[in-house]
């Protein structure tokens, strides 16, 4: 065991000067490239033309850019970027004496903005080409929220209208959520909705859904197709929504390189993998080329396994199978989560970029039940101090564990983790597990039929 480095700082922030100017493309290091999306009714790969209708033209180009490495950060969105960033990260000092670790563990914080989470950092590029476009508004779905508060945030700055389609049975847990986005301008659907065509048809075949992220895409992309001068932004799963997260790792690897520190295990929750992606991403790249041998390990919900227990096929986005089909780790677009309290985990399918890099051996994936969570989140808040999501303490469990293998073996690992949000609007999960009342739900084989039922039999 060697000796532990207890010389780094609790916080470091970056100057100005240090942070990153461009976002880093990961995909410009993958040999291989994750397979096209293709068009569902023609049966061929996507084309940009395709993809115009639904997305901003900057933000398609980003979409299907695999070889720039390096893509320059416009000034208008480094100018927001200032308002909230660097993020700081931090040394748990704590958390590893807590534990009794010779591990040292790190994290970036994400939270420390309005929206509590690290969706900010698209939300803002996604607005910002968005107006740079001529375009007068956009739509949406979130689930629990955090991707609907950020883009409210960016929408308000940049002074764009927002409709967005909420997860109906977030919409009734979090009702704080809601009036933060309808405090910056937004407005604000429960989804299912009557509003449009497939809310209505998933209405009708089933009236008491809890709705699920898959049908808000399908009516937000609906509205954004329908009405003149409007598009439809995702928060995550996407390439270009990875790209701008990237951020997340160009700053923690550029804070560690002060330190000479080269991390042996990184670990992030995985909804649609944005955060994940985006934290990997610069050590993915020097893995890719050899330079490190750092392990990547992605953490999911037991109750939506789309990594651990999903098949990698092409799949439809969303629900009502509109969007093109995309080849990832996916339970099936008819797949309907439990209600568990991690609702920005509650997606059927994974990034196509994750996807590929977890089929081809360079990722790790690990699902928890959510008692476990709460557990690791305690023990995270009552050392470290800050309130997680429960979504982003899948990751502190991931890094407990890393951190209590450690003392069990006498090995000294250096793990990095992304605590991507805090949980002021998850008290009511917090509640419930102080409560004991909170029950952990995880899908048989047999419930897991119907969602791969669901996959097109579309054959490469
Ligand atoms: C949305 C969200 C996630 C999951 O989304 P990814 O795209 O997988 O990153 C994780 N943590 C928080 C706080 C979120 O808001």
């Amino acid at each position: 065991m060697k000796s532990k480095n207890t010389k780094i700082p609790v916080k470091t922030y970056l100057s100005e000067k240090e942070m990153p100017t461009s976002w880093y493309n990961v995909r410009a290091d993958m040999k291989e490239k994750h397979p096209p999306f293709i068009h569902p009714g023609e049966l061929r790969p996507c084309t940009a033309e395709d993809l115009y209708p639904v997305f901003c033209k900057e933000l398609v180009s980003q979409e299907l850019n695999q070889t720039d490495k390096l893509i320059p950060i416009p000034d208008g969105i480094l100018d927001f970027y200032k308002m909230f960033r660097p993020s700081p990260l931090i040394r748990a000092y704590s958390l590893e004496k807590y534990l009794d670790t010779p591990a040292e563990i790190y994290y970036k914080f994400e939270g420390n903005n309005t929206s509590g989470s690290h969706k900010l950092n698209s939300a803002v590029a996604q607005v910002f080409y968005a107006k740079q476009e001529g375009l007068t508004s956009l739509t949406t779905e979130t689930g629990a929220g955090q991707w609907g508060t950020a883009l409210s945030m960016a929408c308000a700055y940049y002074d764009m209208d927002l409709t967005v389609f909420m997860v109906k049975v977030s919409s009734e847990q979090k009702p704080y959520r809601k009036a933060v986005m309808e405090t910056y301008g937004a407005k604000v659907i429960p989804s299912p909705s009557s509003t449009t065509a497939s809310g209505r048809s998933i209405l009708a075949s089933d009236p008491t859904t809890n709705g699920s992220l898959g049908c808000a895409i399908s009516e937000a992309i609906e509205l954004a197709v329908t009405r003149d001068k409007c598009r439809y932004v995702l928060g995550s799963v996407l390439d270009h929504v990875i790209l701008h997260q990237s951020v997340i790792g160009l700053e923690s690897k550029i804070a560690l390189e002060k330190y000479g520190i080269v991390p042996d295990i990184i670990i992030g929750c995985a909804g649609g993998g944005s955060n994940f992606g985006g934290l990997i991403s610069p050590f993915m790249g020097d893995k890719l080329n050899s330079k490190n041998s750092t392990r990547f390990i992605a953490i999911e919900p037991a109750s939506c396994p789309s990594m651990t227990r999903g098949k990698y096929a092409y799949d439809f986005g969303d629900t009502g199978r509109t969007t093109p089909l995309i080849k990832m780790y996916t339970l099936g677009c008819g797949f309907m989560p439990a209600a568990n309290h991690a609702g920005g985990l509650r997606y059927h399918g994974m990034s196509p970029i994750i996807s590929k890099l977890y089929h081809d051996g360079h990722i790790e994936a690990r699902s928890y039940i959510q008692t476990d969570v709460f557990e690791a989140a305690k023990s995270f808040l009552r050392t470290e101090g800050i309130l997680p999501a429960p979504e982003s303490a899948h990751a502190i469990k991931g890094a407990i564990d890393e951190a209590l293998a450690c003392k069990a073996n006498g090995t000294k690992k250096t793990i990095l983790f992304g605590l991507t949000g805090t949980g002021y609007f998850d008290l009511a999960a917090y509640a419930s597990y102080d409560a004991s009342t909170m029950t952990d739900y995880v899908p048989t084989d047999e419930d897991l039929i119907p969602g791969f039922a669901s996959l097109i039999p579309f054959k490469e």
